[in-house]
């Protein structure tokens, strides 16, 4: 078993390692070639699902059996996204990665381009001059050809030697104008990757450099400045790198200094003129431009000969070995400088693209995807729920409430009072009457009108339903039904039978005699304990005369509470008593009156329904059919329910896709 997972968890290790060494070896540029295709991938999958909705929504909008589930304004607002989401894949399609060199003439662009596409593919050297921006790049057949702006035609150019002479043949070539050299895929992988390389005039021989930039560098994610090395930066140079800096922010420079080669032959200066030429180019970069930190300024700077790289990898391709056996000295050195500016450069483009070219269209994509869906849910078919659970529960809290301020109820109560027991009996019942108004009125002063409300929206709501089905000359019947103001609650709360147990206590009770103090002070379980047993100490410890005090001041105080127990204060302390007795037995029928209220609601309900299906009963055939026809609508708006639904995961699908792309494709890297 633990062999089993042991090789298991190596062939996943193995694998990993392939997949890692994978990575490794493939160019940088890849990161570019596989977001593309993620990408486009996405969008291609949000245009078939917007196609797929805008299709949904308008058939739904034309179905003329259906109440309009959605408007004119969404079907034309979803095909709007699907031209432009359709706009957007299509420039998508055709992005790419643009690396555009600069310098003055002869200082060896065309060589650079040439050693990296490891082929003479633009013709280079004394006496070749164009004032043409010239741009390669990959196409899927076998021949190279060349395209004009402004035409259609492909002119073969299967030769450098050819491409320099059509250059020089053609007079509608104007100064400025762009050529495009198609050269096959199959030749060179830096093309396969969508990589689309620019030559351009010497920056020296021009006076146009605003039109230059508008033209040919806004779209450049990279730009290569090629220096001579055998002289320091000139203004020219310098110049026309201020000038794209002001339009683009931060843009990518590289500088070059070529010629390299020519250094070796005063070694004993190169290494001084070598930091010399760093020293001001990062000054430049840093300093002038501030398009790189001081820290990464040093990559972006290299000593190299590109006519020397071109040479080896032209023999390498033809099978010879690399500088054809006199190598200069320290091109080694070199050759692996240019090797190296060639690896920082791809990854530079490739993430440098990836941002730029993806980014606003992802954030565009999820921002459609988004307002589709919203449509989506607004199809949403709501049902309305009759929650007679919302009654209850008004009419319970609205008496316990009242329960709360049963006291001023009773208080409110008038009615002469006497202690004899054949006038408290008449006394008693008369309350019951006055409190079962009284709660009754409060309570439906409460709730009532809520309830009768909603009651009458729900009858309406009933009598809606019905209706259609219903034949005209039934429908002004049914009509007569509503509003039916007169359906009042019963809350039957039945006090007398409630409070029939109710004894009152009216007898004279003195608040500081012995059993009352007792109670009060000890509990009742003492009282006799402590009256009996501890009188003798008591009597001894307290002098006689404040006990004679004590004892007048208790007769007096006797005389007035006995004088004061008149037929007022009974009847105050009956209704105390009555108060809180029926204060206990209302609670305990809150629940009862609650759902009574609601069965009253209910029944009503019940009472209309069976109304309105007797109308329905009479008109019964005509009306079969109809009800074929409206679960026929229900079916038909249960599966649009349920298309609209999918529709809507849809779009949340793809916009976790998109996430998925920003997170691994736009988040800048750790
Ligand atoms: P461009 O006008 O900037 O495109 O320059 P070219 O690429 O046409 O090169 C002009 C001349 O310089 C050609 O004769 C090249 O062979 C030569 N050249 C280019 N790069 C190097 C280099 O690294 N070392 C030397 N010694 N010559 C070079």
């Amino acid at each position: 078993m633990s062999l089993l997972f042991s090789r298991c968890n190596s062939i996943v290790t193995v694998k990993k390692d392939k997949r890692h060494m994978a990575e490794v070896n493939a160019s940088p540029l890849k990161h570019f070639v596989t977001a593309k295709k993620k990408i486009n991938g996405i969008f291609e999958q949000l245009g078939a699902y917007i196609q797929e909705s805008a299709t949904f929504l308008e058939d739904t909008y034309r179905n003329a059996e259906l109440d309009p589930v959605t408007t004119e304004e969404q079907v034309l607002d979803v095909k709007g996204y699907l031209s432009k989401v359709r706009g957007i894949s299509e420039v998508l399609a055709r992005r790419h990665m643009k690396v555009a060199f600069f310098g003055r003439t002869s200082n060896g662009k065309s060589t650079v381009i040439n050693a990296m596409l490891w082929d003479k593919v633009l013709p280079s050297g004394i006496g070749h001059t164009t004032n043409c921006f010239l741009r390669v790049e990959g196409t899927d057949g076998h021949e190279a050809f060349l395209l004009t702006e402004g035409s259609e035609e492909k002119r073969s150019a299967k030769t450098v030697n050819q491409l320099a002479h059509a250059l020089h043949q053609d007079e509608q070539l104007h100064a400025g104008s762009l050529v495009s050299v198609m050269w096959p895929n199959s030749k060179c992988p830096l093309l396969k990757d969508d990589l689309v390389l620019m030559d351009s005039p010497g920056i020296d021989v021009t006076t146009e450099l605003d039109s230059w930039i508008d033209k040919f560098c806004l779209d450049a994610d990279v730009f290569v400045l090629v220096a001579n090395s055998e002289s320091t930066l000139m203004q020219t140079e310098k110049h026309f790198f201020h000038k794209v800096s002001e339009r683009l922010s931060r843009p990518n420079i590289f500088i070059l200094n070529n010629r390299w080669d020519a250094s070796a032959s005063e070694p004993e200066y190169m290494e001084e003129v070598r930091r010399q030429h760093m020293e001001r180019c990062i000054s430049f970069l840093v300093d002038e431009l501030g398009v790189v930190d001081r820290s990464q300024a040093g990559d972006r700077i290299f000593f190299v000969s590109a006519k020397e790289v071109l040479n080896a990898r032209i023999q390498k391709a033809q099978g010879m070995p690399e500088g054809g056996g006199a190598l200069a000295e320290g091109f080694q050195v070199r050759m692996f400088e240019f090797q190296n500016f060639e690896r920082r450069f791809e990854e530079c483009i490739s993430q440098s693209a990836v941002k730029t070219k993806f980014e606003q269209h992802t954030v565009r994509a999820k921002q459609i995807a988004e307002a589709v869906r919203l449509i989506m849910d607004s199809l949403h078919v709501a049902k309305k729920v009759v929650a007679l659970l919302q009654e209850y529960r008004a009419v319970s809290t609205a008496m316990a409430e009242e329960i709360r301020r049963l006291s001023v109820l009773v208080d409110d109560y008038q009615m002469d009072f006497h202690p004899s027991p054949v006038v408290l009996k008449v006394y008693k019942n008369e309350l019951h009457r006055h409190i079962e108004e009284g709660l009754g009125r409060n309570m439906s002063d409460r709730c009532s009108t809520a309830i009768t409300n909603s009651l009458q929206t729900m009858q309406q709501d009933m009598i809606d339903g019905l209706k259609p089905l219903l034949p005209v000359s039934v429908r002004s019947q049914i009509d007569m039904l509503v509003p039916r103001q007169c359906f009042s609650l019963n809350y039957d709360l039945n006090c007398d039978k409630l409070c029939a147990d109710f004894q009152e206590d009216i007898e004279f009770h003195f608040s500081l005699g012995w059993t009352m103090l007792v109670n009060r002070f000890l509990g009742p379980k003492n009282s006799c304990r402590a009256l009996m047993g501890y009188n003798d100490q008591v009597w001894k410890a307290v002098g006689w005369r404040l006990i004679a005090l004590s004892f007048g001041l208790y007769g007096l105080l006797y005389v007035y509470e006995r004088l004061t127990w008149t037929t007022k204060a009974k009847e105050r302390a009956f209704k105390r008593q009555f108060v809180e007795h029926a204060s206990e037995k209302l609670q305990l029928v809150i629940s009862y009156t609650g759902s009574n209220c609601s069965h009253q609601v209910q029944q009503e309900l019940s009472g209309i329904f069976a109304h309105l299906c007797q109308q329905v009963d009479v008109t019964r055939e005509n009306l079969e059919q109809e009800i074929a026809a409206l679960n026929k609508k229900i079916e038909v708006l249960d599966s649009l329910q349920s298309k609209a639904k999918l529709l809507r995961n849809k779009a949340g699908w793809l916009d976790s896709e998109l996430n998925m792309f920003t997170h691994q494709y736009l988040q800048p890297s750790r």
